[in-house]
């Protein structure tokens, strides 16, 4: 691999029909499009941006959390996921952190990613197209029967037997006019919006040594906001794989207000401001002589401004905080979200690690022949927030893709599927149930 005509083998013909039409190539259509094609269906993965991996490409090395667990493989699409970054060698992964939220992932060079995760479609002979935002959805009453995408060469159709949204804004299921929920119930509010960021040419391990003190770094940051320069609400610095080179995480601008991703206009906001966080972070770094950083340069900002909820689908049952702190069991589990509560500034918590996600919430209640995995999947504000990490929202969409699969195979809509039957091909795949 790879010249033009092997490249374009996987590349759809307008009109085609698929068995499995996956919408959104973050984690959770990754786990999706990689778990349908296991089990033998057509498959077709359609991602709006220029590149696959979500959030997990946009946001500069980031650990994908709770790719492994305990240390070991989690089966089924993680451990090939896994392999095959590993295999790009030391350049493109390292361990990730452990502390209560952090756990069992990798930093991924977010360039390495991207060719890891074309390779992955390509070696499982999924189709795939980029530049293909999912505008419309094809009806028949509440029964979805694939998608419109809208390109360059305008409005093109793709037939699918099972549909997965994994957009992570419910686009597809919103569109087919599935009841949605966003934000925190009781205020709407959503979880900070970030332009994350990498700076090179820092002194690594000074800059470490540094941070153990975060009453003074925190210091030095409300001086900075004094002084006018634009800071945001926290900073939290991740080694990377190259050397004098760390990535940024950040909770936004102080004081931006809550910003709904749903809205071109509050994007154009936090790309605004998130650049100026970014640039006033290198200037302040340097101006204060942060130790590690005295020299430092801005090397990038992510690709975009990267969201962490927006709207979310009221399924067959609704995954709340309370079944992540009792550590609930469903029967018909089909997935498991480890890890914290973290919502950011709004909630950071404890829960029983390894809480069971039911088949239910990937199911509309009033749409048929559509799954919605992901972010945009069926719970509270916080039972979202309980286990987001990436590695979970890729079990979350390989049970979606494995499900769609299956139901192309028996001939029935995702509602009527014996979950049974799924659980024991998850169970095949060595998905820790
Ligand atoms: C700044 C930030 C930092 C984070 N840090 C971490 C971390 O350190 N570790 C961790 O594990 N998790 C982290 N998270 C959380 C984690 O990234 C998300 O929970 C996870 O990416 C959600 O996966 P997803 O596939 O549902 O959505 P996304 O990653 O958002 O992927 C959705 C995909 O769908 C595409 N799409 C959207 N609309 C359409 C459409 N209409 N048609 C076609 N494609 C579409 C998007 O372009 C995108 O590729 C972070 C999140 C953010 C925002």
């Amino acid at each position: 691999m790879a010249t033009r005509s092997q490249v374009e083998q996987y590349i759809p013909v307008a009109g085609e029909t698929y068995d499995v039409v996956v919408a959104g190539g973050g984690p959770a259509g990754l786990g999706a499009i990689l778990g349908a094609s296991l089990q033998g269906a057509r498959t077709l993965l359609l991602e709006a941006r220029s590149f696959f991996g979500g959030v997990a490409a946009i946001a500069l090395w980031m650990p994908m959390n709770r790719l492994l667990l305990n240390g070991g493989g989690r089966g089924g699409v993680h451990d090939l996921f896994v392999q095959k970054i590993k295999s790009f060698g030391p350049l493109a992964w390292r361990e990730g952190k452990r502390n209560f939220i952090d756990g069992d992932g990798l930093h991924i060079h977010p360039d390495y990613l991207r060719l890891a995760c074309m390779e992955l479609l390509e070696e499982h002979g999924c189709h795939y197209r980029l530049y293909s935002p999912v505008t419309g959805v094809l009806m028949d009453g509440h029964t979805v029967n694939g998608v419109v995408v809208t390109g360059k060469e305008g409005r093109q159709v793709f037939s699918a037997g099972v549909t997965v949204d994994a957009t992570g804004d419910g686009d597809v299921a919103n569109l087919a006019g599935v009841e949605m929920v966003q934000g925190r119930e009781e205020d709407g509010r959503s979880m900070p919006v970030s332009l994350v960021f990498a700076l090179a040419n820092v002194d690594v391990e000074r800059l470490f040594d540094f941070l153990q003190d975060s009453k003074r770094f925190n210091a030095l940051l409300d001086e900075a906001y004094g002084q006018g320069y634009k800071v945001a609400a926290w900073y939290s610095f991740d080694r990377t794989t190259l050397p004098g080179v760390v990535s940024v995480n950040n909770g936004a601008l102080r004081d931006i207000g809550n910003i709904d991703a749903t809205r071109s206009h509050d994007l154009t906001v936090a790309e605004r401001l998130g650049i100026q966080v970014a640039t006033d972070f290198v200037r302040l770094a340097r101006d204060k002589r942060i130790p590690g950083l005295e020299d430092c340069g801005l090397m990038r900002v992510g690709a975009a401004v990267g969201v962490r909820d927006t709207r979310r689908i009221v399924g067959e049952y609704v995954v709340t905080l309370e079944d992540a702190e009792s550590g609930a069991e469903f029967d018909d589990v089909i997935a498991r979200k480890y890890g914290a509560v973290d919502a950011n500034q709004l909630y950071i918590g404890q829960m029983k690690s390894g809480f069971a996600y039911p088949y239910r919430s990937l199911l509309p209640r009033t749409v048929d022949n559509l799954l919605v995995a992901g972010r945009c999947g069926s719970a509270t504000f916080l039972g979202h927030a309980a286990g987001k990490s990436m590695g979970n929202m890729m079990e979350l969409g390989q049970a979606a893709g494995v499900a769609a699969a299956l139901c192309v195979d028996q001939g029935v809509t995702p509602r009527q599927l014996d979950v049974r039957k799924l659980q024991a091909v998850l169970r095949q795949m060595g998905v820790h149930l």
